[in-house]
């Protein structure tokens, strides 16, 4: 019954900020990171929730704009629109999170919807727009009862999909995931997520050394679930053979997996090198060092880095101490570890510190930094056609930064979430 329920859910995702009835908004003069390139003093007008017009105020635009442009600066204001002066600002696609816990203070594995609406309102304050809600290890029927919860928000357009991470990844390797629940990946437990999320199920991490590990990514590619390796101790040919089987995606890698060696590459040097596999990183600076991160950018080449969050209920609220799945998490400055033995556990990332990170200390060009924050988990998503670019047609999912890359508003489908009110502020406009 997605109606009711979905306008008072949605209303809790992006409420609050609701600033004008008009049937169009015009934003003018700010830089525009589109996928060709960046505009520099650009015109992007939104209608009905999507992005109708691209085109320029200045003279000088080096990529062309796309059709339907209103190209030049005498283009009069629509008196219907309402209109934003972002002189200054760079507006850059709303960021898509592949891989994340939780946030505010709230968990996506906790099975509760109005928790997971404050994750999912939490990291799109932050500019994540399209959101993948990760579960962690735990008794398959009380996943299978979250993944419940998490299908009827993506149901409502809340949430984008669900990630199984674990109970079938490596006691080697298992993190801040509970070892007494993980499970071997019985092709037939993995279709029990999977059906349980009705649809929703996005991906799977698996280990795919473990008994029924190649068999079950056959499975997930069978039922078009992504199959990413990760939380796995599997050897450089074992990940070759899981890629064969269909594996496309390598859960945050270098995390959670032997490290190279050079007489034994293992998994990283293995997903780094196949064309077919997107690498995940956690752009956080605690779980890799940017010349890390550097390195996978180049061994794997930008079109298939997904820089994610890995972020747990802390992002976006704070230290203390707070449950990931079964297990509690301590988190000091920023930094969140298992409260038994210290493993890192989950980042307190959200994405528009990432975007900064990835420009300022990897060197990324806006358009690139959009690509990885954007573009390419939306096409590995498969929902590229309506979100992940700034293009006529797509959702109006923006994200308005001032001149250091700091966050300065947010519009999800055509509506500010926050950040309005700063547009409109005297000094600004
Ligand atoms: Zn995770």
């Amino acid at each position: 019954m997605p109606g009711r329920r979905a306008a008072r859910l949605g209303s809790a995702l992006t409420g609050g900020d609701r600033v004008s009835n008009a049937d169009r908004t015009v934003l003018t003069g700010a830089r525009l990171v589109l996928p060709t390139g960046v505009v520099d003093s650009g015109r992007l007008t939104v209608e009905n929730g999507r992005i109708a017009e691209i085109g320029s105020t200045g003279a000088d635009s080096s990529p062309t704009p796309q059709a339907g442009a209103a190209a030049g600066a005498a283009a009069p204001l629509d008196p219907g629109a309402d209109a934003f002066d972002l002189s200054g600002c760079t507006v850059v696609p709303g960021f898509v999170d592949m891989h994340v816990h939780g946030g505010g203070g709230a968990s996506y594995a906790s099975g509760i919807a109005e928790e997971a609406l404050v994750a999912a309102r939490t990291h799109l304050e932050h500019g994540t727009t399209t959101t993948v809600a990760s579960t962690v290890t735990g008794e398959i029927d009380e996943v299978c009862r979250q993944a419940s919860v998490l299908s009827e928000l993506v149901e409502d357009g809340l949430l984008a999909g669900v990630h199984f991470e674990g109970p079938f990844i490596s006691i080697n390797r298992c993190g801040a995931h509970q070892p007494d629940l993980l499970r071997d990946p019985d092709p037939a437990l993995v279709r029990k997520l999977v059906d349980a999320a009705r649809g929703t199920a996005k991906m799977v991490t698996l280990a795919p050394e473990l008994d029924g590990g190649i068999e079950s990514i056959r499975l997930l590619k069978e039922l078009g679930v992504i199959a990413a390796i990760g939380h796995t101790d599997a050897n450089y040919d074992k990940v070759l053979e899981g890629i064969e089987a269909g594996a496309t995606v390598a859960t945050h890698l270098f995390n959670a997996m032997p490290a190279i060696g050079h007489r034994a590459p293992g998994p990283i040097v293995a997903l780094l090198e196949d064309e077919r596999i997107t690498v995940e990183l956690i752009g956080d600076g605690v779980h890799l060092h940017p010349a890390v991160i550097d390195l996978a950018m180049t061994g794997a080449g930008l079109d298939r880095v997904a820089l994610i969050t890995d972020a747990m209920s802390a992002a976006g609220f704070g230290d203390g101490l707070y449950p990931l799945g079964p297990l509690q998490v301590r988190v000091e400055d920023g930094v969140a570890r298992l409260v038994e033995g210290g493993s890192i556990a989950g980042s307190t990332l959200t994405l528009d510190v990432a975007f900064r990170r990835a420009v300022a200390l990897n060197g990324l060009s806006l358009v690139r930094a959009a690509q990885v924050l954007s573009l390419n988990p939306a096409r590995l998503l498969g929902v590229a056609d309506r979100v992940g670019s700034i293009e006529v047609g797509k959702d109006a999912d923006l994200v308005v930064l001032d001149d250091a890359h700091e966050l300065v508003a947010v519009m999800r489908r055509g509506e500010w979430v926050v950040g309005s009110e700063r547009l409109r502020a005297p000094a600004r406009v």
